[in-house]
Order: C-alpha cells, then structure tokens, then sequence
C-alpha cells in the first residue's frame, strides 16, 4: 500500500534502500480507495465499502476501562513486553481457544497487529531470505517484509479454489524460503481455511523448515467452519508465530493493540526488538484490552454481530442472479466478488462503479493477482446503506453485460 505522499526511491537518494522500497514502486490499485476518499472530503456522498473498519466505534464500556486506567496513573512507561496480567489473559484465551498450553512469557503485546507482522519476520528472517506469502494478500504484507529487509515471494491460489493454497504449490516455492505467512480468516477473501489445507501447510513447513506467520486477527469473526490455529497442529507450535490484534474482535482499530504468541526463546529475543522501537503499549490501553478480553466471548459476538448479518444480505442480493459470483464469505468483514462475467478488470468496475453510483469497493487487483477481475466489499456499513449499495452494485454489474 502506498501513501499518496511517498515518491520513487530516485527522490531520496540518500536514504536506505530498505525504507524507499518498502512498497515496491508502481501503481498498487489503491487510487479507488484514495479518489473515493476525496469526493467524501469535497462533500460527495459516498458509500465507502473500501477498509476494514467497524461502523460502531470503541465499546463504551472499553473506554470506561481505559477513562479509569488512566485517571488511576497507568499513564507512565509500561511494562515492555506487556503488563503481566494482560499477557497472562492473552495466553489463558489462546491455551482455552486452542489447547495448547500457553504462558505469558509465550506473549508479546504489541501495538497491534501490524507491527506484530512486522516483529515476527524480523524474528525469523534474516536480510535477503525469501519470506512467503499467500496471494491474495492483505496489503501491507509484501512491504512488512520488505521493510525488514527481506524479499517478497507470493504463492498464487486460484479462484476455483476458493482462494485455498495447496500445499503443493507452497512447496514448489518453499526451497531456500525462511517463512510462510498465512492468514485465516482471510483478508480479501473472507475464506477460513479448512482443516485439509491447513495439514498441508504444516507438513510443507515441516517438510521445508519454514516458519509459519500464522495472522489470525479475525479469529472472531467465523460464520462457516471452524478457525484451526496451525499452532496447534502437530509438531507446530515451536515453528509458528501467531498474530493477533484487539482492532477487529473488540472494535479497537485506533488503540493499536494487539500480540504475537510464540516460542518462549523468540518472545524474549522480541522483548528486546520492542525495548529498541515501539518500548511498549501505553498501560491505560493495555488495562482496557484486558477488561474487553475479560468480557469473553459475549462481547466479541456483539461486536461480530453486524457483519454476520451483511454476510446473510449478501448471500440474499446474490441468490437468482449470476453476473457476479461470490466466493464463499465464511469469516472476517469482506464478500469477495467475481466480476469477471462482466467483462471488467476489478481496478475499472471499482472505478466505474465509482463514477455512477458514488460506491467505493476496493479492486481485487490491490491484493495481488490471484484477486483480478474480483472486487472487495467491506461489510462496513449500516445494514440498510450495506443492502442498497449492493443492489446497485448488482444492478452496475448486469449493466455491463446487456
Ligand atoms: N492482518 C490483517 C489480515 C488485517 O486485515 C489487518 C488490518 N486490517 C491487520 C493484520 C492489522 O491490524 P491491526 O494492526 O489494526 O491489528
């Protein structure tokens, strides 16, 4: 993803490599997401089902956490790695969640999830290593890798697999590779791997000695299947780093809270990367993620609540016609569209889409190739608005095939 600001390396001669190239250079297919934005600032009305953020805000209950905690003093440093009793409640989720058994010293807390992606391939790849990565991906993943000096290389799953990847395709990339990065349930394409996938992803890890990067930040958003944590898998748990992140299971996007949960030895060795960069997350924010965690999984349905309601909208405005496909929408806060029967790339339907109805998807193409001739819609937004824009986004799609 490229911040509109940023320029070509050539610009900045003289800075590192490492950052001028953290995204790549080239067009990465988020001028949809940045036009829409600026019709909204020059007072368009737009229907903006672009990013992966709630339309309710931070539980009140959460900020009276948070409010508490900080009129209490837990105002100054805080403990770097995560206060004890915030991380004990982390591990005590995942051992429940996942059955094996987890402690604090097995848990960082992070200031979300990014910069635990961020950590965990600066744990385990050195400079030059090739860092997989699934694609479709989520759009920060090649430059989190190229940010830690690492090379980018994609395994590209198919459509007519759900958007799956194979273990056989991993392992044609695997030789030489240091990591695998997978993410379940998926951002773009709202699928949870299954069980068989997941098998074949842990026997190539095994197979190749990869590290997997398992992000599993809409661990709480299912609504097909079961979420597996590889962690769990046999022989995984000392290969696997987990992501996880506060920001969609608790509506907390903005506090940056989040962890990644691993190997006792690498956790430490992580401590010391936080104490050089971000030197914690601030207490107050930490006491109001242990309060949400403490609430169980009550709140984290409500909070989940709106989207597996879209989810049903949309499996409804799809039914009795057939210009758009839908990959199955089983987890997360994204439906998946195929647009292909339109005869449109997803970067010029986004755009057209754009232009005549004032709707703003993100084109498949901003997450890889494997995603083209797709678009991505976020579940962003209030029931009724969510089933109006997708009727005309219906209504768009059958337009171009007449
Ligand atoms: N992973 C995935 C798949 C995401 O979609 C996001 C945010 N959209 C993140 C990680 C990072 O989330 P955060 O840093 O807010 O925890």
């Amino acid at each position: 993803m490229t911040y509109p600001g940023a320029q070509s390396s050539d610009a900045f001669m003289n800075l590192s490599t490492r950052i001028t190239n953290i995204t790549g250079g080239g067009s990465d297919g988020w001028g949809v997401f940045y036009r829409a934005r600026q019709m909204v600032a020059d007072g368009m009305p737009v229907t903006e089902l672009t990013i992966g953020e709630h339309d309710i805000r931070t539980h009140p209950d959460i900020l009276d956490a948070m409010h508490k905690a900080a009129r209490g003093g837990h105002t100054g440093y805080a403990m770097v790695p995560g206060t004890d009793s915030l991380r004990n409640t982390i591990a005590a989720r995942i051992t429940e969640r996942t059955g094996v058994p987890t402690s604090k010293d097995n848990v960082l807390v992070t200031p979300g999830g990014q910069a635990a992606l961020f950590a965990a391939h600066n744990a385990v790849c050195n400079q030059g290593d090739t860092a997989l990565y699934i694609d479709p991906y989520y759009a920060t993943y090649p430059g989190t890798i190229r940010a830690i000096g690492a090379v980018p290389q994609p395994v590209v799953t198919s459509p007519d697999t759900a958007f799956q990847p194979t273990g056989a395709a991993i392992a044609e990339a695997a030789p030489g590779a240091k990591s695998l990065l997978i993410n379940t349930p998926n951002n773009p394409t709202g699928v949870v791997y299954n069980e068989q996938t997941l098998n074949e992803i842990a026997d190539v890890c095994e197979t190749h000695d990869l590290w997997l990067i398992s992000d599993e930040v809409y661990d709480t958003q299912i609504w097909e299947g079961t979420h597996i944590s590889p962690r769990a898998l046999p022989g995984m748990t000392n290969r696997t780093l987990v992501v996880g992140s506060m920001s969609k299971s608790h509506a907390m996007t903005g506090s940056r809270i989040g962890w990644i949960c691993g190997p006792q030895d690498v956790i430490s060795h992580l401590i010391n990367l936080s104490t050089h960069t971000t030197y914690g997350v601030p207490g107050f924010i930490q006491d109001a993620a242990e309060f949400a965690l403490d609430e169980g999984t009550g709140l984290e349905d409500e909070i989940a609540a709106p989207f597996r309601r879209r989810r049903e909208l949309t499996v409804k405005a799809l039914a009795g016609q057939n210009v758009i496909r839908a990959v199955p929408v089983q987890g997360a806060m994204y439906a998946m569209l195929d647009i292909r029967a339109t005869g449109l790339s997803g970067e010029a339907f986004a755009n057209a889409l754009l232009d005549r109805e004032n709707i703003a998807v993100m084109p498949g193409e901003s997450f890889g190739q494997a995603a083209a001739g797709h678009i991505r819609v976020a579940m962003t937004v209030d029931d009724d608005s969510y089933a109006q824009a997708l009727q005309k986004l219906i209504e768009f799609a059958q337009d171009q095939c007449k």
